[in-house]
């Protein structure tokens, strides 16, 4: 058992606070982690506001963070004490039918527990107290000390700094993952919503080698930083209104190869889709929109050749690929440092939201010092 400093967070509409809390040592299959830096993003946000009510709490919230393995539980093959590690909440356990399938990144081994709160073996590692405390995506990196399954741990590089690279366990890594598998040297792209994947779906087009990279949100200050990732045009949805779609099609010779939607607004889903040309355009939906909306799409429209698809963790499969981005940012070729807006230490976890709240915040880092 090791003790550790963790924001809890209690029930949804309430402040976090900071605990110290005791986690046990990794059983069968685990690994103990110190995190070092943790990003703060929108998944964990709607818990912590209560706007999703879907996860068990108490919760260590937490889940784009890095750091080093302190301890290996039984049976723990690929890592040992002293690897740096990025904390994956969707695993890549390579024996389930998804993992078998070399169709998709999504892996099925170790979701039913996590999103129950609890490890693969049914049980929670956090206790405040005598009260069990849930982990949150299997990550929980809100906790200096977390435990993890092996089968979620992406080993990464060690001369990458840890307070850059924890943003490769979410929003970086969507973006710019979903922007090089579907992206082709000489597309057209169109990309709605320019937060904290939506920039990174343009630098990932730009790296892809897109020709023209439309950033399409309201908020003036997103489509200046978008400009500065690579977004060749920039729109106005407010202010274009329903002639947004048409827009496009007139700055694309009637249509984009590719589309993106980040901003989990179901009308800009829609119209993500109607900006695709027609024969091969291509509309990938990574926005998570309120529960239970839908969208209205005209059959003739996926009849003349568009295709309407998702995009999870940007396709890429943590634990084998994710190397891969972290040598993207070494080597220079995506921006990282340029997202983060503050860095606050841990105990200042409820401000990072706060800033989040009032938009003045692009990515805020925390540190667990
Ligand atoms: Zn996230
Ligand atoms: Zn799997």
């Amino acid at each position: 058992m090791i003790r550790s400093r963790a924001a809890v967070c209690h029930a949804g509409g309430e402040p976090m606070t900071i605990e110290t809390v005791d986690v046990d040592g990794p059983r069968s299959g685990e690994v103990l982690v110190e995190i070092k830096a943790t990003g703060v993003c929108h998944t964990d946000a709607v818990i912590l506001w209560g706007i999703n009510r879907n996860s068990p709490l108490p919760a260590i919230l937490g889940h784009e963070g890095a750091g080093v393995v302190v301890e290996v539980g039984p049976d723990v093959a690929s890592l040992g004490r002293g690897d740096h590690v990025i904390p994956l909440y969707g695993a890549e356990c390579g024996v389930c039918r998804h993992c078998l399938s070399g169709r998709t990144n999504i892996c099925w081994g170790t979701r039913k527990t996590r999103d129950l709160g609890v490890l693969p073996e049914g049980t929670s590692r956090f206790r405040l107290g005598r009260q069990a405390i849930h982990h949150f995506m299997g990550t929980s990196t809100f906790s200096r000390y977390t435990v993890v399954p092996e089968v979620a741990l992406a080993k990464i590089r060690p001369d990458a700094p840890l307070d850059h690279v924890c943003l490769l366990g979410c929003g970086v890594t969507t973006g710019v993952g979903a922007a090089l598998h579907d992206t082709r040297a000489g597309d057209n792209v169109a990309v709605f919503g320019l937060g904290g994947v939506g920039v990174n779906i343009v630098q990932g087009a730009r790296l892809a080698g897109a020709q023209r990279i439309i950033g399409i949100d309201p908020n003036p200050l997103k489509r200046r930083l978008a400009a500065d990732f690579g977004a060749t045009d920039l729109l106005d949805p407010s202010a274009l209104g329903a002639e947004l779609v048409k827009a496009v099609q007139d700055l694309t010779d009637g249509g984009v190869d590719v589309s993106f939607e980040s901003s989990g607004e179901p009308e800009a889903m829609r119209q993500a889709f109607e900006v695709c040309c027609l024969g091969w355009g291509t509309c990938v939906l990574l926005g998570v929109e309120p529960e239970g909306s839908e969208i209205g799409v005209r059959p003739v429209m996926m009849r003349y050749g568009r295709t309407l698809k998702g995009s999870y963790f940007g396709g890429v499969k943590g634990r084998s690929q994710l190397g891969r981005y972290v040598d993207l940012f070494m080597d220079g070729k995506i921006k990282v440092a340029e997202l983060i807006s503050h860095v606050l230490p841990i105990t200042e976890a409820n401000q990072a939201f706060d800033l989040m709240r009032s938009g003045e915040s692009l990515r805020t880092v925390l540190l667990h010092e």
